[in-house]
C-alpha cells in the first residue's frame, strides 16, 4: 500500500516537473516569436528631424499595373518615394523599374526572392542581397549604398550584421498602413498612416504581391491630407541627409 503511494507521488512529482519544463517552453517560444517579429530590432525606423518631412517607401515591386498607377499618383502630386524592389519581379519588368529610376524614385533592395531571411547561412544571405543590387545597378542605379529591406521586416543579428559589413542601411519603418489586410479600406489604410506619421516617419505600403488598387487609392488621399497639414515626401537617403 505504502509502495503504491510512494509510486503515484512519484509519479505526481515527475508530472509537475514536466509541466513547469513545458510551460518554460511555452513561454520561451512565445517570447522568441515575440522578439523576433519585433520590428524596432534592429535597423532605421524613422528619421530624428522636428521638420515636417515623411518618406513614403513601397514594397514587393515592380508589379504592374499597380506599381505604374502609383508612378501616376506621385507624378500627379510632384512627389518621390523609396520602392523596395524584389530581385525576380525586377528580372520581369526591367522597364518599370527603369520607369521608376527616370522619375528620381529612390530604388532599393527587398531580397532577391522575397523568403524569410531569418536564421539562414551567410551564404544565402548574401546571394539574396547582391543578385538583387546587381540587377538594379544593371539598371542604371547610381546611388553608392543601395538600402536594404529584409522580407516581412523580418530579421536577426546575423543578418543586421552581414547588411552594416556591406555598409548598407537596414531600412525599417515607424508607420504601417496595414494595407495588407484584406478587410481594410482605401481610406482605412489611408487614415492609419495619416493619424500616425510625424516629422522624419517611414511609412511602409506594398505595390506588390496581390491587389494594390486600394494602396493606390491611399496614397492619393495620404498625400493630399498631409500635404494640407504642411508635411512634404522625400525619398528615405534624403530625409535621412
Ligand atoms: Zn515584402
Amino acid at each position: 500500500m505504502l509502495d503504491r503511494m510512494r509510486a503515484t507521488m512519484k509519479i505526481a512529482k515527475n508530472f509537475k516537473k514536466f509541466l513547469l519544463f513545458a510551460l518554460a517552453l511555452f513561454f520561451a517560444t512565445t517570447l522568441l516569436i515575440k522578439v523576433t517579429k519585433f520590428h524596432n530590432y534592429f535597423g532605421i525606423n524613422r528619421a530624428d528631424t522636428s521638420e515636417k518631412v515623411i518618406a513614403l517607401t513601397y514594397d514587393d515591386g515592380p508589379y504592374p499595373p499597380y506599381t505604374n498607377q502609383l508612378l501616376d499618383v506621385l507624378d500627379s502630386h510632384k512627389i518621390q518615394a523609396t520602392f523596395f524592389l524584389i530581385g525576380r519581379n525586377i528580372e520581369q519588368h526591367p522597364e518599370i523599374v527603369k520607369t521608376i529610376l527616370a522619375r528620381g524614385d529612390e530604388l532599393a533592395n527587398h531580397s532577391y526572392s522575397h523568403k524569410d531571411m531569418m536564421f539562414k547561412s551567410d551564404d544565402f544571405l548574401v546571394s539574396e542581397i547582391e543578385k538583387t543590387d546587381k540587377l538594379l545597378r544593371d539598371l542604371g542605379v547610381k546611388q553608392e549604398s543601395i538600402s536594404f529591406r529584409p522580407p516581412w521586416g523580418r530579421r536577426f543579428l546575423g543578418l543586421s550584421y552581414l547588411v552594416a559589413q556591406k555598409h548598407k542601411k537596414l531600412i525599417m519603418w515607424d508607420v504601417d498602413s496595414y494595407d495588407y489586410e484584406k478587410q481594410l479600406s482605401a481610406d482605412d489604410i489611408a487614415n492609419q498612416v495619416i493619424k500616425n506619421a510625424r516629422s522624419g516617419s517611414i511609412v511602409v505600403m506594398h505595390d506588390g504581391g496581390g491587389d494594390r488598387s486600394k494602396t493606390v487609392a491611399a496614397t492619393d488621399k495620404i498625400v493630399k491630407v498631409l500635404r494640407s497639414k504642411g508635411y512634404s515626401f522625400k525619398t528615405v537617403s534624403e530625409l535621412l541627409k
